[in-house]
């Protein structure tokens, strides 16, 4: 990670931190950093805003928006194997995707949440939370059995595990109280809503305290109990009244309206009526509207405005048309909309790939660069370490090549360099590798070699440049292109050896083959006696 990726991902989280309650600016700023990350190189720092993003218009209701952020922040968060915002960046799509009403996609992407946060110690995501909403899928696809269930094993988690948090003791028992009533258990369901009851009177979330109202208005006019139930309707109008968005419960709000009608309590289905339609006319959303109306046609027809009924029922079926042609058009559209996004980050990633792969290969011979060298050889020690195996260096560098540069020309002396790498590459399996370490300097890193396979790998190098038809007539040893090698293998089993250390006693060879006349092959190896450690051997090639 450079140290602008560093900088960026601190400005990442400093823009969360100063927009904690504006989420307009929040998305404004976040987008401009999305688009100065897309033009780096930290595949990380683009996931997380997206996440980010994804969750930032969540919050402010914008769903349409979500989706392509979700899809890019699930790719991203795959391919790094981060479970933790992975399972984070599937519960937001899943969101995006029941707020559409696809909820067997959605169902779908929260058993995947599941199962990415199994065996994750301290997950981002709650383990009650994403069953929840498991529980939630079901309950709309009206598997209210298996929906109860689950919804009850989350309430069982959270008094076990999470005892303050009494704002999810509160959602989980409404949702489980309602299915309840869904398989007409209207005891169980009471009983339910009882038991949070302590809870509901100690949160600061309004808008959920009258939620829990309104749920416990729905069970007591089943259980025929009309003086509580219209207590309770009561104490949740009094509360919707100050203008909160009612979404959230309109549910449940339909259905006392149809209770309130059955019993000919008329005058508060016309207040339930008039907070629905109030909320739809603001927001214009086809659902709202059609609750609104469907209340108002129930009323009308209880009533006997007969005309009125009917006018409001041909206006219902005209918004049940337009609500199946948004739901498919949106299904449409989200399914375009991921794949675009899917494409997108395709090809961003492959265009990070690619750069990095560029950035870590030296355009004159092809081989790996040094920086490639610091992560592939910490790779093979790390392994070397744990499975108790060798790592061998080889390290090489051309005869007298200032002459060769002063009589045959630079261009000749890049033809003899990219030679030499030429033979390197040719040697190159999964646990060789070469580098070039500098201007005519080469470097092997060798993984779980004995010492003969690394001599024979190292004379075979040189006698391939000693073959190459590359005159130099300045080389006194044989007037050829020639290299001097100095080779290393150390066994890594309990080892304290490090990268710098392996590149060190390589490098103390090789100056030794040079010492010696160049045109030569020097081991120190420590693999075949131990107790011989670093005794030199050298094998000299006249
Ligand atoms: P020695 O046998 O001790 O290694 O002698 P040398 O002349 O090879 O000395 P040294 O390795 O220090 O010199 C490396 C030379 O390689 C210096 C530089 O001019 C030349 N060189 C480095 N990179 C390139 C390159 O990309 N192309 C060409 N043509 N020459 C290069
Ligand atoms: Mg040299």
């Amino acid at each position: 990670m450079t140290m602008d990726n560093a900088d960026l991902r601190a400005r990442v989280e400093q823009v969360v931190e100063e927009t904690r309650t504006n989420f307009t600016l929040r998305e404004k700023k976040l987008k401009t950093l999305l688009k100065e990350a897309e033009r780096g190189e930290d595949i990380f720092v683009i996931g997380r805003i997206n996440l980010l993003l994804a969750a930032c218009y969540f919050t402010q209701g914008k769903r349409s928006g979500l989706l392509p952020h979700a899809v890019k922040a699930v790719d991203i968060f795959e391919k790094l194997e981060n479970r933790n915002l992975l399972a984070s960046s599937l519960n937001v799509l899943a969101i995006s995707y029941a707020a559409q009403g696809n909820y067997a996609r959605a169902l779908e992407l929260y058993n995947r949440t599941l199962l990415t946060i199994r065996g994750l110690k301290k997950p981002f995501l709650r383990r009650d939370v994403a069953l929840s909403n498991i529980a939630e899928s079901y309950y709309c696809l009206g598997e209210y059995q298996k929906s109860a269930h689950l919804m009850k094993q989350c309430i069982d988690t959270i008094r076990k595990k999470h005892p303050d948090d009494h704002v999810s003791a509160v959602i989980y028992s409404i949702n489980l109280s309602d299915n309840y009533e869904c398989m007409e258990e209207y005891e169980q369901a009471l009983d339910i809503l009882e038991k949070a009851k302590p809870d509901s009177e100690i949160i600061d979330l309004q808008v959920l305290v009258w939620g829990y109202y309104f749920r416990r208005c729905c069970v007591l006019y089943k259980l025929g109990n009309v003086e509580e139930a219209v207590k309770y309707a009561d104490l949740g109008i009094d509360g919707v009244k100050q203008g909160y968005d009612s979404y959230e419960f309109h549910r449940d709000l339909e259905k006392i309206a149809k209770e309130q009608i059955k019993l000919g309590d008329y005058a508060r289905a016309q207040i339930l009526a008039d907070i629905l339609t109030e909320y739809a006319d603001k927001n214009k959303h086809t659902i709202d509207l059609i609750v609104s109306k469907r209340v108002q046609a129930r009323i009308c027809q209880a009533r006997g405005e007969r005309d009125r009924a009917l006018e409001l029922y041909r206006e219902l079926n005209i918004l049940y048309e337009r609500r199946m042609s948004e739901n498919r058009e949106m299904q449409y559209e989200s399914h375009i909309n991921a794949e675009n996004a899917s494409k997108e980050i395709g090809k961003l990633l492959q265009r990070i790939q690619i750069s990095k792969e560029r950035a870590q290969r030296d355009p004159l011979t092809g081989l790996k660069n040094r920086s490639a060298l610091v992560s592939i050889t910490n790779e093979f020690i790390d392994s070397a370490k744990e499975k108790g195996r060798t790592i061998g260096a080889v390290f090489m560098d051309i005869d007298y090549f200032k002459e060769f540069n002063d009589t045959y020309g630079h261009a000749a002396g890049d033809e003899a360099i990219k030679y030499v790498a030429h033979v390197c590459l040719d040697e190159e399996t999964a646990t060789v590798k070469f580098f070039r370490y500098g201007g005519d300097e080469y470097f092997g890193i060798v993984y779980g070699y004995r010492d003969e396979e690394l001599e024979q790998l190292a004379l075979r190098i040189s006698q391939k440049v000693r073959a190459s038809g590359f005159q130099h007539i300045k080389n006194p040893n044989g007037q050829m292109l020639t290299v001097s090698i100095g080779i290393v293998n150390l066994n890594m089993q309990d080892s304290e050896h490090t990268i710098l250390d392996i590149i060190n006693y390589a490098d103390r060879t090789l100056y030794q083959a040079k010492e010696h006349g160049r045109n030569a092959v020097f081991s120190f190896c420590s693999v075949r006696d131990p107790k011989l450690a670093f005794k030199q051997i050298w094998d000299r090639e006249k």
